[in-house]
């Protein structure tokens, strides 16, 4: 927990050192190193020149402490000489002759420029040289001094320039005495400046050092600068020394030692000097050292350093340079970066997609098991429910929860194997309330991986609806058609060796429902279907609407054939319930067509058809059954497709012919009508009864040309007759439900009576009761339409439909036939005596005709004439005949069917 935490922290410390300014600061460095480079190179010169100076001081020191004992002993030399010269003359009462000493190999030496002896009046007695034999030394100093002075202490003059040779010449003097000890003139020993200065070694002074002899007057009594000597030259020193005396009693001589400036010294050198007072003679020398020629060596050495430390620094102000340029450079590109950065995020911050860029996280294998979040825009970080502060540094797994993370993370590695991905998925990130759909862009960037997800929610919510709408049936709420092809096609892909049932229903009746009722009823019947399919099943069966009153269930994993059956009963059992709707109560029943896979068929497509089969199958059996699917069933089908075909093409060839069936007066057995039943000649099948292809018309939608068909045939027929000369009787056409609905009905009978020219009343349309039921209103318009023409209309088949006597009283009908089921019933059981007799007073009631069909035996009819029965039809009184079997009925004088012995007012005439 604190580890994770620890290191978030140092990251942000990281970003946050490298956003500051803090990297302006690495050219100081090189520059820093500089300063110290240059202030190092310096103190060690200073170092180096200090012990320089030491070394200096000491051995300037010992140079003028030789000097010093070097220049003792000269002046001892001269002390012993002068001191020997006034012994030898003041013993020999003034006959010493110098020449002579000379002549002995004395004062031979060139130091020795003139040795003499001069009297108390300064006059040459005697000397080594000519030169100055003739001049006189009373005016000069040192004379005076030593005249003055009882001191034979030895002098030393200041040198003095003789004009002859030009050189510098120093004079040691001494007083001689006389006996009695007045002054009787001095020796003198003249020596050029050089004998003080012999003692110059050039390995210790080298080439500019300097030798000086200074008196303690200050005058400089000799000097030399570099081993020549200065001879005539000005004194090297060009100032007057002043040295101080001997500084304490425990130290021999004084001694000094100091830097001069270049203006000391004639030749401007700057030296270091040392300098020691003689103690025995008044006397101090120097040694100077050449600042210039001691420290050439070390010039030379720092001079290098110098250099070095120059290249040194310039390579550093190279580097720091360099380094700024880098800084700026980076600077530059990290500026761009961040304007295109900037203008980046302007565009993904405006976008309404959510941006991350991630890196993975690497095990110690190298295996990626997590991203970190780098970057993301508000809009990412939003839909991951956070703040996008608090999402930066964050890993993948921190906001995902375990499963989906593992999810997540494949799909992330994927997207690094292959470069990149897409995927539109579902997900619920931690902090998010609720889950959603998003479209997910991964890309791979270097070794990092950018993520774009847009929100999808909404247009996937879009989706779902426009699936589930375009997958449901509106009208029950049931999957429709479509859906139930795809969800057919699923399930087969997926149960491999499941068994999978298909049951096909079709409402039996709903027909019925819909023409007599109104679709509102039917609407209802539909869903109160639905509910009672939902309940009959388990929540796993799949029951959809295909559309009209058909149904179908997909059972999955069912056993045999016989838990199929089980679950076809249920249903059947449930649909066969009455409905009650649109205040009706109605039985409508269903029958089931099964299909199953992988036996009857492999294909979505194929199981329906078949299944389609095994329900007109179970349909035309008996109704409110079940059928499995057989393979005969499928030929029987073609053979009814084949017959939809046949049927139009014979409508097209007219091979329709009509028969004619009489209908009688109950009491007199006399002729009244005949009904037009129609017949099919087909080609190769022969005579076709109606019943065989009438439905097929009606539900192909032929039977408009049929009835039309039909009609003129009639109308064509009774023009016939009368042209014939015969005393045509009513005929009435059956004209279908269907027909009928479609409302243009009077249209076709005005056109048929005009195209025949006959009188309306000799036409009568027997209608269905269903065909009556249902929209009140433009049933009784079309009704009262077809009556304006002057064309009765019987109620057919009555009985057999919903209607009651009191609905049809509103529609002013003015024939009843009862159906042949309760002609059939009559002897059978009292109650339909009852019933018929009801019938046939509240017909009458409504001043209408009833006419019983169906009857077929004499009992029948002697009960229906007894029940007050006004017409009888029916194989006893004839079988539909051909046309002319008619004509010759209608040349009988009455008109009446003959009667023969046991039947006095009927006779069978025809018996085919
Ligand atoms: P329907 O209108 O009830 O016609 C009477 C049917 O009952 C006729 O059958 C007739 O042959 C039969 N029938 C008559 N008397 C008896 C009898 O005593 N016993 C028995 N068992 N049957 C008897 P058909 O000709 O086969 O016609 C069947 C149905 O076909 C008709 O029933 C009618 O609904 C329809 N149909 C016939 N012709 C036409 C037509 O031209 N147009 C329309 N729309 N339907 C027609
Ligand atoms: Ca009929
Ligand atoms: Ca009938």
């Amino acid at each position: 927990m604190l580890l994770p935490k620890l290191s978030q922290f140092l990251r942000r410390r990281f970003l946050a050192a490298s956003e500051s300014g803090f990297r302006y600061c690495w050219p100081l460095l090189p520059i820093a190193v500089g300063i110290i480079v240059w202030m190092s190179v310096d103190r060690e010169i200073a170092r180096e020149r200090q012990s320089f100076e030491q070394s200096l001081a000491s051995s300037a020191q010992s140079i003028a402490a030789g000097y010093a004992r070097y220049l003792t002993r000269s002046i001892d030399q001269m002390d012993q000489v002068t001191m020997q010269l006034k012994y030898d003359w003041e013993t020999s009462k003034g006959t010493l002759k110098l020449g002579d000493l000379v002549a002995r190999g004395m004062f031979t030496s060139p130091q020795y420029v003139e040795v003499a002896i001069i009297n108390g009046k300064g006059e040459v007695v005697t000397s080594t040289g000519t030169a100055s034999s003739a001049q006189s030394y009373a005016g000069r100093a040192f004379f005076q001094t030593h005249r003055a002075n009882i001191s034979s202490a030895l002098r030393i003059s200041a040198p003095e320039n003789e004009p002859a040779s030009g050189k510098l010449l120093v004079r040691f003097t001494r007083r001689l005495d006389s006996a009695d000890d007045d002054f009787d003139g001095v020796v003198i020993v003249t020596v050029t400046s050089d004998y003080f200065s012999t003692f110059y070694d050039a390995a210790a002074l080298g080439n500019h050092g300097l030798l000086a002899v200074v008196g303690d007057d200050g005058r400089v009594r000799a000097s030399r600068i570099g081993s020549k000597a200065s001879g005539v030259d000005p004194v090297a020193l060009t100032y007057t020394p002043r040295f101080g005396a001997p500084q304490d009693g425990n130290q021999a001589y004084g001694k000094g030692e100091a830097w001069l400036g270049p203006d000391r010294f004639v030749d401007g050198e700057k030296r270091f000097v040392a300098w020691r007072t003689l103690s025995a003679y008044p006397v101090t020398v120097m040694a100077g050292l050449s600042e210039r020629e001691q420290l050439a060596p070390l010039q030379r050495k720092w001079h290098t350093y110098r250099r070095m430390r120059d290249a040194a620094e310039a390579a550093i102000l190279a580097l720091a340079a360099l380094l700024a340029w880098i800084v700026h450079l980076i600077e530059r590109r990290k500026t761009r970066q961040r304007s295109v950065q900037a203008a980046y995020r302007l565009a993904t911050e405006a976008g309404e997609e959510g941006f991350y860029m991630l890196s993975p996280i690497r095990d110690e294998n190298h295996a990626i098991r997590d991203f970190r979040i780098l970057d993301c825009n508000e809009r990412g970080a939003g839909l991951l429910g956070k703040e996008k502060k608090a999402l930066l540094g964050q890993t993948l797994s921190e906001n995902y929860r375990r499963e989906e993370f593992a999810r997540l993370l494949d799909v992330y590695l994927r997207a690094m194997d292959l470069g990149s991905y897409r995927e539109e998925d579902e997900f619920q990130p931690i902090g998010s309330p609720a889950p959603r759909w998003v479209r997910r862009k991964l890309v791979r960037s270097g070794g990092e991986l950018a993520v774009t997800l847009r929100d999808i929610s909404d247009a996937k919510a879009q989706e779902g609806k426009l699936i589930r709408l375009a997958n449901t049936d509106e009208l029950t709420g049931l999957p429709n058609r479509s859906w139930f092809m795809k969800s057919l096609e699923a399930t087969i892909a997926k149960s491999q060796e499941d068994v999978v049932a298909l049951l096909f229903i079709d409402l039996d009746k709903f027909k019925n429902v819909n023409d007599t009722l109104g679709h509102a009823t039917g609407d209802k019947v539909l869903q109160e279907a639905a509910g009672r399919l939902r309940q009959a099943l388990r929540p796993s069966d799949h029951v959809a609407r295909l559309g009209g009153d058909e149904f179908t269930v997909v059972l999955r994993q069912i056993g045999d054939d016989a838990e199929i059956i089980r679950v076809a009963n249920r249903i059947l059992a449930a649909l066969a319930a009455p409905f009650h709707a649109g205040g009706a109560t109605m039985e409508v029943g269903a029958s089931v067509g099964i299909s199953v896979y992988p036996r009857d068929g492999t294909t979505a497509g194929t199981l329906l058809k078949h299944a389609d089969i095994a329900m007109y199958s179970a349909k035309g059996h008996r109704r409110g059954t079940y059928a499995f699917y057989q393979h005969a069933l499928y030929e029987a089908l073609k053979t009814r497709i084949n017959t939809e075909r046949e049927l139009a093409e014979a409508i097209e060839r007219d091979q329709f012919l009509l028969h004619y069936q009489p209908r009688v007066d109950a009491a007199s057995g006399r002729l009244l009508s005949v009904e037009a039943l129609v017949r099919w000649q087909h080609p190769v099948r022969g005579m076709v009864p109606p019943l065989e292809f009438i439905p097929i018309a009606e539900s192909t939608g032929l039977i408009a040309k049929l009835g039309a068909l039909v009609l003129e045939k009639a109308c064509r027929q009774i023009a016939q007759w009368r042209s014939d000369g015969l005393h045509a009787v009513p005929v009435s056409v059956n004209v279908s439900a269907v027909q009928f609905q479609l409302g243009d009905v009077d249209d076709l009978l005005r056109r048929c009576l005009a195209e025949s020219a006959i009188c309306p009343s000799l036409i009568e349309l027997e209608i269905t009761e269903s065909a009556m039921l249902g929209e009140q209103a433009s049933i009784v318009d079309r009704l009262a339409a077809i009556r304006a023409i002057g064309v009765r209309i019987a109620v057919d088949d009555f009985g057999t439909g919903y209607s009651s006597l009191s609905q049809l009283q509103r529609l002013d009908m003015d024939v009843l036939k009862v159906d042949r089921v309760f002609t059939a019933d009559l002897g059978r059981s009292t109650e339909s005596h009852v019933l018929f007799k009801a019938i046939v007073s509240m017909a009458h009631a409504l001043d209408m005709k009833v006419v019983a069909e169906g009857v077929e035996t004499e009992l029948q009819a002697g009960m229906l004439r007894e029940l007050g029965c006004d017409e009888l039809q029916g194989y006893l009184i004839s079988r539909p005949v051909p046309a002319d079997a008619i004509a010759t009925l209608l040349r009988q004088p009455h008109g009446l069917i003959g009667a023969d012995a046991d039947q006095p007012h009927l006779r069978l005439i025809m018996s085919c």
